[in-house]
């Protein structure tokens, strides 16, 4: 897989913030944030996207991000944010190593800005939809 930033960053190679280290998760802070707190976590298996990870490190990163955000809220005094987790350049994935983002939300302007272009469902193919994805897992 190709070399990225990420790898670079885990190989020590280049200096990070770090928060966190187990043998399959790292965890430091986004030197571009968003917010006071921003922090990446990433899986140490170098996946570029989220359906090519494995089970192992998909465990791995479960069990550990929800206690990544209780420090983060808890060393911000932000109880509010977002987790985003990118896949793709259309979706916005800029370094290509699989990493969540926890991004505090302190306020109206910092932090995560989303817009939420919904629209209603036509639930005949929804329904023909789920049937396929389900059959795929
Ligand atoms: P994404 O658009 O989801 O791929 O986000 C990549 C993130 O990596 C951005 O928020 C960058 O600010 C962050 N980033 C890039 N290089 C570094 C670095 N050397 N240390 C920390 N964060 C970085």
């Amino acid at each position: 897989m190709a070399d990225t930033i990420f790898s670079k960053i885990l190989s020590g190679e280049i200096p990070s913030h770090k928060v966190y280290e187990d043998d399959l998760v790292y965890a430091f802070l986004d030197i571009g944030h968003l917010s006071e707190g921003h922090t990446l976590v990433i899986p140490k298996e170098p996946a570029p996207s989220m359906d090519q990870l494995s089970d192992e490190s998909a465990a791995a990163i479960g069990r550990v991000l929800p206690r990544i955000c209780r420090a983060v809220v808890k060393a911000t005094g932000v109880d509010q944010y977002n987790i985003l987790q990118n896949n793709g350049v259309r979706a916005h994935q800029a370094v290509f190593h699989l990493h969540f983002h926890i991004i505090p939300k302190p306020n109206e302007k910092e932090g995560l800005g989303v817009e939420w272009p919904s629209k209603d469902i036509d639930h005949e193919k929804g329904a023909a939809l789920a049937a396929q994805i389900s059959a795929l897992i």
